[in-house]
């Protein structure tokens, strides 16, 4: 699925705050990340981008999307011993991951809560992110 016109205007703005400009292998690789649900791996992102460009490399895909990731862009999503995961939802949010399906899921979480939990810190303190992950199993509705 090609990028969309939202999506390729946020992603032109971003990089030229940065000083960067657009390619097409930037823009192939956001527009997977950002209509990606589901908290995808490099190699996926990589499996969905050649479906749009069947020349990228795996090693273009890594540069993009730490590109991206520096740009703000997405989120990089880690749980201990798995694969980086990518995700373009940037809202505080917690995740649960399933040992049994391995699928990781948005867990909203109230504002209230992130602000207790940084008043767990000593005031002086300064929070630039929380990360929150639940790991359990979910069966699937
Ligand atoms: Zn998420």
């Amino acid at each position: 699925m090609p990028i969309t016109e939202a999506h390729l205007e946020t992603l032109n703005k971003a990089l030229g705050q940065s000083g960067l400009r657009s390619t097409r292998q930037r823009e192939v690789v956001y527009g997977v990340v950002a209509v990606a649900k589901d908290h995808p791996t490099a190699d996926e992102i990589f499996a969905r981008s050649r479906q749009e460009m069947p020349t990228i490399s795996l090693a273009t895909v890594y540069n993009c999307l730490e590109t991206l990731n520096d740009c703000s862009l997405i989120r990089q999503v880690n749980f201990e011993r798995e694969s980086t995961r990518y995700e373009p939802n940037l809202q505080p949010h917690a995740h649960f991951y399933c040992d049994k399906s391995g699928r990781v899921m948005d867990v909203q979480l109230p504002d209230e809560l992130f602000s207790k939990l940084k008043n767990l810190l000593p005031q002086t303190a300064s929070v630039s992110s929380i990360e929150l992950n639940f790991r359990g199993n979910m069966p699937q509705s």
